[in-house]
């Protein structure tokens, strides 16, 4: 029989709204504990609430609880994993997996962005239809998947896009790899595999950084000062800064740190094109790493993975700078 666990996480779709003031609070029992949904019954389903947080509480020590729990499942029989989690952060927990979860398993995220009891409440869709996913053939290999509102989406470019719709998770540039309908599942496209980093701890102090026009020092020297451990650049377009940031920018490059750059564009990447101060082909040649393709809070995982991982510094360069490798 197959077997599939449910990892409760905590989130939205865990909580219930307070109907004397409107306000959104965590429940002390998950209310997806029981369910009776029309399921394939050659399953056997295993919950664990594994945890019960509000998704902002979440940091990458819980990301490495789940991936531990996830192998441990592999090596146990289990196909696939559904874990419920605040929309909040779910995608960085999504491609924390994806990064570092190389065993062959189903991995597949939901959340809701209305509580339990709310009208037009989506969590107990969202839990079925990741429940469906998690339990067809084709879902794993396919890297972390997100399933909400009848979308399959890769880990690695979900995004969350809206602060209250339901259709809030996108996937810019790339769109959904898949989509559920009543009774199908389609997969349309297959992530390129990846290499993936099986680490053991996350520790580790990388902040993300905004540009914007008028940007200058202050920031980024103050950052020097605070000893942190690699940078993430949310440069402007195809990935340039302004100038009077520049000496900053130095000033942390002389640490050795790793500074990533990504594009603080919705769609697209970000490749050193302009040759002008601030340009980002003068930021390439400074030493700064060009990270296509993800978004700031992705790339900041990705580095993560790396310094916690034995990985030379060449090898990291290629590893942020290549965050989909051909076979
Ligand atoms: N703030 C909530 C959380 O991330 C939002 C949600 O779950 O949709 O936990």
């Amino acid at each position: 029989m197959k077997k599939i666990l449910i990892l409760h996480t905590g989130g939205t779709i865990a909580m219930h709204e307070d109907k004397a003031t409107g306000a959104i609070r965590p429940d002390n029992k998950n209310p997806l504990l029981h369910f009776d949904l029309p399921i394939d019954t050659d399953i056997e389903f295993i919950t664990e609430e594994i945890l019960n947080l509000p998704s902002p509480h979440i940091t990458p020590a819980e990301m490495l609880l789940l991936k531990k729990r996830i192998v441990k499942a592999h090596n146990t029989g289990i196909a696939g994993v559904v874990i419920t989690h605040g929309t909040d952060t779910l995608e960085e927990t999504a491609y924390f997996l994806d990064v570092t979860v190389k065993e062959k398993i189903a991995i597949v995220l939901t959340g809701a962005m209305r509580s339990s009891n709310e009208v037009g409440s989506d969590g107990l869709y969202n839990f079925y239809s990741a429940l469906r996913v998690a339990a067809c053939q084709e879902a794993s290999g396919m890297g972390a998947l997100v399933v909400m509102n009848d979308e399959i989406h890769s880990a690695r470019y979900v995004t969350k896009t809206h602060t209250t719709n339901v259709a809030t998770f996108r996937s810019p540039t790339f769109g959904p790899i898949g989509l559920l309908s009543k009774h199908q599942i389609h997969f349309f496209q297959q992530p390129i595999q990846n290499n993936h980093l099986d680490i053991t701890q996350v520790v580790g102090k990388i902040p993300i950084v905004k540009a914007y026009a008028g940007m200058d020092e202050t920031l980024l020297n103050l950052l020097v000062e605070a000893k942190i451990d690699g940078l993430i650049i949310e440069a402007l377009g195809a990935g340039n800064l302004p100038p009077a940031s520049l000496p900053a920018i130095q000033n942390l490059l002389k640490t050795q740190i790793p500074l990533v750059l990504v594009s603080r564009c919705f769609n697209g990447i970000a490749e050193g094109v302009y040759d002008y101060e601030g340009g980002g082909k003068r930021l390439q040649e400074l030493g700064i790493l060009f990270c296509p393709g993800l978004n700031s809070q992705k790339a900041r995982i990705r580095l993560l993975s790396a310094l916690n991982s034995n990985l030379n510094k060449e090898q990291l360069a290629h590893f942020m700078t290549h965050p989909v490798q051909l076979a």
